[in-house]
């Protein structure tokens, strides 16, 4: 079978990419040295991809949400089934459950309590993992590290065994204004796509401006966009074989809806690629 591996994308879309800017410190690339991946490199290293077996996303609740923060959850739901164009289901959730004292700490200089990713990726996720799950991602209220040597992570995903776990417990609380919600609702769906994206083997993003930038903190994750950039629509187009206009727009129209400027990228990606 021929098929498609969409150099149009890059072509069309290229003056839609904005090189990154040199980091600042403290910022991810500042500290972390990170080569980046072309697509030809993407399609070199075998990624997870979305077929015939592999077509669901599920996801486990680790802990309890309150009613705003099962809002913002709801909506995750429905962004991330747009964005890997997957249904997304529901699993486990929270009292079912149980992480051993092992698995958790107490932050020892701020005090929040934590739990290990790793544990929740490896053995947690890892053994419940249904057979046609493209992805099975941990959603949890509380306070991720992974391990020695960390201070927290957002989120922490697995670039080959198809899990992926993110905290929601450093995205403000959305119960207390409008505002607050938008932005805790932002920096979800950021960190749900950005894990699942890594789910299907897409590295960190070094080329330009894009939702797979490592990031290292608040100020760096809020300036990130929800966007892929050229180079990494190209991957996520070629694993989940979607039709780039109507993808492009279904997720303009999502952004939109939600107040979230990002909707100009998709909507001016998806006029240019129709052209
Ligand atoms: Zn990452
Ligand atoms: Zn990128």
């Amino acid at each position: 079978m021929d098929e498609q591996d969409y150099p149009e994308i890059e072509d069309r879309l290229g003056p839609l990419g904005e090189p990154l800017e040199r980091p600042r410190p403290g910022d991810w690339l500042a500290e972390h040295r990170e080569k980046g991946q072309t697509f030809p490199q993407y399609l070199a290293g075998n990624p997870v991809r979305r077929d015939a077996k592999l077509n669901t996303i599920y996801l486990c609740e680790i802990g309890e949400c309150d009613a705003a923060q099962r809002v913002v959850l709801d909506l995750t739901r429905e962004f991330l089934a747009l964005y890997f164009d997957a249904p997304v289901i529901v699993r486990r959730t929270g009292p079912t459950v149980a992480i051993p004292n092992a698995a958790k700490r107490k932050h020892p200089e701020w005090g929040d309590r934590q739990l290990l990713a790793p544990y929740v990726l490896h053995d947690v996720l890892e053994p419940d993992r249904p057979g046609d799950a493209l992805a099975y991602l941990a959603f949890t209220p509380r306070d991720l590290w992974a391990g020695d040597g960390w201070n927290f992570v957002y989120g922490q995903a697995d670039l080959r065994r198809r899990v992926a776990v993110l905290s929601i417990y450093r995205n403000g609380h959305p119960a207390k204004s409008d505002e607050a919600f938008r932005l805790c609702l932002r920096r979800t769906l950021m960190t749900a796509v950005h894990e699942t994206a890594h789910v299907l083997t897409l590295l960190h993003c070094t080329a330009n401006r894009c939702l797979m930038n490592g990031c290292n903190n608040a100020d760096e994750r809020d300036t990130r966009p929800l966007n892929p950039c050229p180079v990494c629509l190209r991957k996520l187009v070629w694993n989940l074989q979607v039709e780039p206009v109507g993808y492009l727009r279904r997720l303009a129209a999502f952004c939109e809806a939600h107040g979230f400027n990002d909707a100009a990228w998709f909507g001016r990606a998806g006029d240019l690629h129709e052209v």
